[in-house]
């Protein structure tokens, strides 16, 4: 035996924490390696010990008091080294979790998407909000200054938001700017070294908790084509003329929370544009593809989680007329539905983060996926519910939140039917 599959053996003795209640994801069928598998069953430990714990707790209060404490241990987990692989794993994968894609350099740990998809989708399950909020950080906020952000602004930024240290956000939407990002009003007015930031942004993910935020404004207001007057920013909540607003009473993602951005006369200093002057809409649309590919990942978390609450908990020990009601014929359709639109999903969704890995960037295929795996996580919540009769109707019962969190992703981050636009787009595009 070699040593590698030596240590990979070891390891699982310190993993053995797979509860009943959950229902194992076969990754010999979905196709990720051997260090995946061990990274999927790491997240799965550390997820279910630290969140799925509290989930009901973050959703009934609408609030993770523990959420920065979480962050850090995200960015550093040192303790869970007990083995050589595991170090490596620790090394390669988790020092900084939240940081997963960014270059070392930067306190990242060069990871793949993919690597960034198993760890987001373990999470969700878990907890849907928190994952929610580390999707935010890491792809909205984290991925875009990696992506777009000069050297200097990399090393200020990056280290912290890799460390858990500060937590990051994206303020792109407006009250009267949702699916039509373009039409925003936030006015940034050069003055001397400085931009002079005025208006709002709403509906923002960890608005009211975020130290560092990238934020979508208009340089040019009077643009030929209004897309090409917006600009990119990085705003550190310190900054003179920024606050936020009272967090928002969600119906699900309770504990990932929501505010408005209040920019009144706030200073920008203009070493804090990210990429050009009125070349935002470049920054904006490039992050759009992975931004779905990673809704569809939290998607999936959820999707996994109704298979956990109805599979096990519920349908094979639960008797009526002296019968499991997994053995009922309609509910037997009902799980098998499930279980193969997840092994489906899962399938798109790495087939997808794979080809992106590989700088195979199928915009139609980003909006396919996010668009599939979102309906069908709120179908499959929608037969957990009913799966688990009338126990699935109250208000903390866990397929109960997993309906409520499930619907965001058909919304947020793009609708179903902007999705469906991109798709028919690029199947016209192909033909033109
Ligand atoms: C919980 C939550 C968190 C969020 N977090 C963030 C965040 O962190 N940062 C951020 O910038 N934004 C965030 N958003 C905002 C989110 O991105 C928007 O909700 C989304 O873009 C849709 O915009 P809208 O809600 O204004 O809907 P609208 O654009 O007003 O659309 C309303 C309806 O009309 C349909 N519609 C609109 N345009 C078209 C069209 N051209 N063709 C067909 N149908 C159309 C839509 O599909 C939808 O059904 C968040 C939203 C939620 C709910």
């Amino acid at each position: 035996m070699n040593l590698r599959i030596a240590l990979l053996n070891n390891i699982h003795k310190f993993n053995s924490t797979r509860l009943l209640s959950h229902y194992p994801v076969d990754d010999i069928i979905s196709g990720i390696t051997n260090e995946q598998i061990q990274l999927r069953k790491t997240i799965f430990d550390l997820a279910q010990k630290e969140l799925a714990s509290q989930a009901h707790k973050i959703d009934n209060e609408n609030r993770f008091d523990g959420m920065r404490k979480f962050w850090r241990k995200l960015g550093n987990i040192g303790a869970l080294g007990e083995c050589i692989y595991f170090k490596l794993i620790i090394l390669k994968h988790i020092v900084s979790t939240v940081g997963i894609i960014v270059n070392p350099k930067y306190g990242g740990t060069g990871g793949r998407y993919l690597d960034l998809v198993i760890f987001s989708e373990e999470l969700s399950r878990a907890s849907a909000s928190v994952g929610m909020s580390y999707s935010a950080h890491t792809i909205l906020c984290v991925n875009q200054i990696h992506r777009h952000g000069s050297d200097e602004q990399k090393q200020k930024y990056l280290p912290k938001l890799c460390s858990g240290e500060h937590v990051g956000a994206l303020g792109m939407s407006e009250q009267g700017s949702g699916s039509d990002v373009i039409s925003m009003k936030l006015r940034a007015d050069k003055d001397g070294d400085h931009y002079i930031l005025n208006g709002t942004k709403f509906w923002i993910t960890n608005g009211p908790d975020a130290n560092v935020l990238v934020v979508y404004a208009k340089t040019n207001p009077n643009a030929k084509k209004p897309q090409h007057g917006i600009s990119t920013f990085i705003i550190e909540k310190t900054f003179e003329g920024f606050s936020t607003g009272p967090k928002l009473d969600k119906l699900g993602m309770r504990g990932s929370n929501t505010s408005e951005l209040i920019f009144d006369n706030c200073r920008v200093p203009k070493e804090n544009l990210l990429g050009e002057e009125n070349k935002g809409v470049y920054v904006l649309m490039s992050g759009l593809d992975v931004e779905r590919i990673i809704i569809a990942t939290a998607s999936l978390g959820i999707m996994q989680a109704c298979c956990d609450v109805a599979f096990n908990n519920y349908a094979h020990q639960r008797k009526q007329i002296n019968t499991k009601n997994a053995e009922f014929q309609m509910i037997e359709s009902k799980l098998s539905n499930m279980y193969v639109t997840t092994a489906l999903c899962r399938t798109y969704l790495y087939n997808v983060c794979r080809a992106y890995d590989r700088n195979h960037i199928a915009a139609k295929d980003c909006a396919g996926v996010a668009l599939y795996v979102s309906e069908k996580t709120t179908q499959i919540a929608l037969d957990a519910v009913e799966i688990v009769g009338k126990n699935g109707y109250l208000n903390d019962s866990v397929a109960g939140r997993l309906l409520r969190d499930a619907k965001l992703y058909e919304i947020g981050g793009g609708t179903s039917e902007v999705r469906k636009l991109v798709i028919a787009r690029g199947l016209t595009k192909e033909y033109s």
